[in-house]
């Protein structure tokens, strides 16, 4: 994501925050805006790692999953449950209804893009996964694809 947009994400972020009377510390910011600076998925360790190198702050493992899960309560980060990996939210600084989000991860070069599917297909998809005797534990999609510039 351009620096500008990352920026603009950052205030909106901090807005709903101050909005939801919770603190966007300077640590969860930098956690977001690592997340926010990447179109991979990032995961924990690599968010240690990237704090480290891009901030300087030493932020030990448990704090960033801790920061992680307050980043996810706000709704500004989702959490790739497959990869276990964490993504920024594409809506942050949007004003509409967030819906069922589900997750494109490119398997040539890891980039993820976030669509939302509409509700038939999941109610489909939930009919389908009960007719079969499970229960849909997650409507969450993670989808193998191969991205436009990994085709080309
Ligand atoms: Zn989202
Ligand atoms: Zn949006
Ligand atoms: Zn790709």
């Amino acid at each position: 994501m351009a620096a500008s947009r990352v920026q603009t994400a950052i205030k909106s972020a901090e807005n709903s925050c101050k909005a939801r009377g919770v603190n966007l510390t300077s640590k969860r910011k930098q956690v977001l805006s690592a997340l926010l600076q990447s179109n991979k998925a990032r995961s924990a360790y690599e968010l240690v790692d990237y704090c480290k190198d891009e901030f300087g702050e030493t932020l030990p493992p448990m704090s960033v999953y801790r920061i992680l899960d307050f980043l996810q309560n706000e709704h500004l980060v989702h959490k790739l449950k497959l990869a276990n990996k964490y993504i920024a939210c594409t809506h942050i600084a949007c004003d509409h209804d967030h819906g069922v989000v589900q997750f494109l991860i490119c398997n040539s070069c890891q980039s993820v893009k976030e669509i939302t599917i509409d509700k038939s297909t999941i109610n489909t998809l939930q009919r389908t996964v009960e007719d079969a005797g499970f229960q849909l534990a997650s409507p969450q999609l993670e989808i193998n694809c191969i991205c436009h510039s990994c085709k080309n």
